[in-house]
């Protein structure tokens, strides 16, 4: 057990509630709260054992009481952090709680860094750093599946599988270095096929937690899907009718680009974040235009792309334009208001037929079929919980890296004489593996990390 100083925060969000619960955690956490605790009956907190509870007041220098709390003991290493932490939990005021908060400091502990509490459980090795993010993931997840799947992460699937793999990996490079210290073995030649072999399947296994990073990036963010076309194809209206018959889960994401509008929905379980573009200026009743420009963007960042056509306009430049930018993507076409004639000749676009979906979006046509496709198009339909999905985009990152190194390293084995020179890269993939768990990872990029969290946690 690492020594640091006291902390302390309030751990619960500030404003008015039931509850607050104010977080001490450090060797004098005990300590600290004998100085401003007093018991009902006097009762003292000096024998308290670790996962019991004290009913009193906490009362301020000159002994007036500030608010009637019950204190929970959790003596370290047992303890989110690993170190003894009481928590306090006193009425869900704004002033209370500020108030046991500053007595909290003022007997000795120091206020707590954004995060802090978190860091500490890291850096007492109680959770690798994965797990720690996961923590944040949990807290941030806007879907039901995102917050299952960072639970996963925080109990430590990922760290398991890039554990094993940096366990092979050493298993690798000590033996490339025997042979290369003891070259008298001969056994050079052998090695090398064996350690091609051996870093080939590791290979095999980065690429695997790469591919699932997609598909992870959906479980956590939800599937960007963009609606593009020309204004008045019936954008608006599609997102409506699928608002309207699917249970939102976030409405109005604030701070994002101010001309789009972005909505969660549900498809079975499958979080679909609908982004609509140049939602606000039709509420500002100007001429809806988005430049071709503005719809590149976007789809460019979309997970799905659906292009939404008028089955009563012909189709022109510009939606052959648009349609360049889709292929390359995951996208489906929708041929909109085929209760109007047919004006449009839809083999003016090179388009696999799987892909087309024929709508009447007033008449409330064909909106299941769409829905249909987007299940079948992800997960197949369904998400298994059971596989590893790499959600975070600093996992990947490293991931990446990892791979670029054991490519390196293989190339290297497959001329004999470069052997040593292949442990070098195999060192490399197992550093940048082992960014991912924070083994191996510089303090102020961890700092960085855990910058980013909430205050209390
Ligand atoms: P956007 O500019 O692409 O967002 O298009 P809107 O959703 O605002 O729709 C433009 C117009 O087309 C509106 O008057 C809609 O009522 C109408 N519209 C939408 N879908 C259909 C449809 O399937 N058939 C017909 N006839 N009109 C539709
Ligand atoms: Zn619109």
């Amino acid at each position: 057990m690492k020594e640091f100083d006291t902390i302390a925060a309030v751990a619960t969000s500030i404003g008015e509630g039931g509850i607050s619960i104010i977080r001490v955690s450090g060797n004098d956490a005990l300590k600290i709260t004998k100085k401003i605790f007093v018991g009902k009956n006097d009762r003292k907190l000096d024998n308290i054992k670790s996962y019991t509870m004290r009913y009193g007041f906490i009362v301020d220098c000159d002994g007036n009481k500030i608010d009637e709390v019950i204190i929970s003991f959790m003596k370290g290493p047992r303890s989110f952090t690993a170190e003894d932490t009481i928590e306090i939990n006193c009425h869900g005021g704004v002033v209370v709680t500020n108030n046991i908060l500053n007595e909290v400091i003022r007997a000795g502990a120091r206020l707590a860094e954004p995060g802090e509490f978190t860091k500490r459980a890291f850096l007492n090795g109680r959770i690798d750093l994965s797990q720690a993010e996961a923590v944040i993931d949990i807290i941030r997840a806007k879907t039901e599946i995102s917050a299952r799947s960072a639970l996963q992460q925080s109990e430590g699937i990922i760290s398991k599988e890039i554990n094993e793999l940096r366990a092979h990996l050493l298993g690798i490079i000590a033996s490339i270095e025997a042979t290369v210290d003891y070259p008298e073995d001969e056994l050079e030649e052998v090695t090398a096929d064996i350690a091609t072999r051996k870093s080939s399947n590791i290979l095999m296994e980065i690429n695997r937690l790469l591919q699932s990073a997609d598909e992870g990036k959906i479980l956590r963010e939800g599937i960007t899907t963009t609606l593009v076309g020309k204004p008045n194809v019936g954008k608006s209206s599609l997102l409506n009718t699928i608002l309207k018959e699917t249970r939102a889960i976030v409405t109005d994401v604030p701070g994002t680009t101010r001309d789009i509008i972005e909505e969660y929905i549900n498809f079975k379980g499958i979080p679909i974040k609908l982004i609509d573009t140049a939602g606000i200026r039709e509420t500002e009743d100007v001429v809806e235009r988005i430049g071709v420009e503005k719809s590149r963007q976007m789809i460019e960042m979309a997970d799905l792309v659906l292009f939404v056509l008028d089955n009563s306009r012909p189709i022109d430049e510009e939606d052959k334009e648009i349609f360049e930018y889709i292929k390359p993507k995951n996208y489906l076409v929708i041929i909109n208001k085929i209760d109007l004639d047919k004006e449009m000749d839809i083999s003016e676009l090179d388009i696999e037929k799987s892909r087309i979906i024929k709508t009447s979006i007033k008449g409330e046509v064909g909106i299941d079929k769409i829905k249909q496709r987007i299940e079948e198009m992800f997960f197949g339909g369904k998400i298994d919980y059971s596989d590893v999905y790499v959600t975070n985009n600093r996992h990947k990152q490293a991931l990446i890296r990892a791979k670029e190194s054991m490519r390196h390293a293989i190339d290297a084995l497959s001329v004999t004489l470069a052997i040593d020179l292949a442990s070098i890269d195999l060192r490399d993939a197992w550093r940048h593996l082992g960014e991912i768990t924070g083994d191996t990872l510089e303090e102020d990029i961890i700092d960085k990390i855990f910058a980013e969290f909430c205050l209390g946690k």
